[in-house]
């Protein structure tokens, strides 16, 4: 049922054409083109479409969660949301203020979804592995670490902090490189030990484990490019933007993180206080 008081036209299918033709011309001024919905001359009714797009018409222009909840629980339109869509002027400061944060937040998430980090892989690197410990099994938990050594700039650093950290890791009768992934600190990944592969990043709990390092020791924080690029692993490392042998087999989300020494009997001080960007990115 749509009776809309602010919609002046008597038949339903004009007031949802009305209804729609105000989404999108707010969606445009949002930057939210995206979302619009289409209108056309036929008779028009208010589709499970159409009331999500103006579930989200009214998320960006500051109705409360409450309203919107209701709005998808019931497939209806309230009077008041329809009012605020053709009239976003009436809005308190408050709804205002809450539509701005809303939107700015929205473009935000869309730019790191579209962005995707430059990486280097271990392949082209020409790193071989052995597995010394077998197959990695299920995996159920991560562990953020730095190297307790130099930053490593940009690809051609982390190219060679790799090759010395896979020698290294190897001449510790470890198979190679112990981190699934490095980043660098313009944002270059380096996806190193493939995903199959169990390593010896954190002694006694390497079974199900995947390890990212960021280059650097005590002191050292991440740059913000590198936060992006840990962040975006963390929400796209299982999608086929990744080389398939270094992809993660679910989302890094949906399991457990933790920095190095934070995990049972670990005598390291690793990541220092790259814990805190880690715990802010996890
Ligand atoms: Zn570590």
């Amino acid at each position: 049922m749509l009776q809309l008081d602010v919609l002046t036209l008597d038949k339903k299918s004009e007031q949802v054409r009305a209804l729609a033709n105000a989404m999108n011309r707010r969606f445009e001024t949002r930057s939210l083109k995206d979302r619009q919905v289409p209108v056309f001359d036929g008779p028009m009714t208010l589709t499970r479409d159409l009331v999500d797009a103006t579930v989200t018409c009214a998320w960006a222009l500051g109705a409360s969660r409450a309203t919107l909840d209701a709005m998808q629980r019931e497939d209806n339109v309230p009077v008041g949301v329809a009012r605020m869509i053709r009239n976003p002027g009436l809005r308190t400061a408050k709804q205002k203020e809450l539509g701005q944060r809303r939107v700015a937040q929205m473009r935000q998430q869309r730019k790191e979804r579209s962005t995707v980090p430059k990486f280097i892989t271990a392949a082209q690197l020409g790193l071989s592995f052995q597995d010394v410990f077998g197959p990695k099994g299920n995996v159920v938990r991560g562990a953020g670490h730095y190297t307790a050594g130099h930053r490593a700039a940009n690809a051609a650093d982390l190219a060679n902090e790799m090759r010395n950290d896979h020698r290294f890791h190897k001449g510790k009768g470890w198979g190679g490189l112990s981190y699934e992934v490095m980043v660098a600190d313009d944002g270059t990944i380096g996806f190193g030990n493939p995903m199959r592969r169990k390593s010896a990043a954190v002694a006694s709990t390497n079974t199900g484990m995947v390890n990212i390092c960021c280059p650097g020791t005590t002191g050292d924080r991440m740059t913000a490019k590198q936060k992006a690029s840990v962040k975006w692993l963390m929400d796209n490392w299982h999608t086929n933007a990744v080389p398939p042998a270094h992809r993660l087999p679910k989302k890094a989300r949906s399991f457990g993180w933790k920095g190095h020494h934070e995990y049972p009997s670990q005598s390291t001080a690793c990541p220092g206080v790259m814990l805190n960007d880690y715990k802010e990115i996890f």
